[in-house]
């Protein structure tokens, strides 16, 4: 393959950016990849910071969102077993405050999950 801008020298590197064959001379490394000089340099910076800060975003929701789940779970639990300690209408009460603070837990860590499985798979299509 021949550089796009230089027809009579060899390409060294492929732009991430618009995919043009790269000479020595027009290859430009950044800190995001390999791109043109100019403007493909800087498409290239961007989508890379709106990647990373999309990333970061994504993560911390995911954090967050396990974080609320295994509360609630914890929560459910603590009022399963303090309505173990009597009997009667507050303590039924109780229960069933635990079993449903439980399975609400449990439900919103699974669709947590299975959000997390499909981006994996749709990021590996991408790859
Ligand atoms: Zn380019
Ligand atoms: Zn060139």
């Amino acid at each position: 393959m021949k550089c796009y801008n230089h027809p009579e020298k060899d390409g060294v590197a492929i732009c991430q950016a618009c995919g043009r064959v790269l000479c020595h001379e027009c290859v430009r490394e950044t800190d995001a990849g390999i791109a043109c000089r100019g403007e493909c340099t800087e498409s290239l910076r961007a989508e890379k910071k709106l990647q990373t800060e999309l990333g970061f975003h994504l993560q911390n929701v995911k954090r967050s969102a396990r974080l609320s789940s295994f509360f609630s779970i914890g929560m459910g639990i603590l009022f399963i077993l303090f309505s173990n300690m009597g009997f009667g209408l507050v303590y039924n009460f109780v229960l069933l405050l635990g079993i449903g603070f439980t399975l609400y837990g449990s439900v919103a860590l699974l669709v947590n999950m299975i959000i997390f499985l499909k981006q994996q798979k749709r990021s590996k299509r991408y790859i």
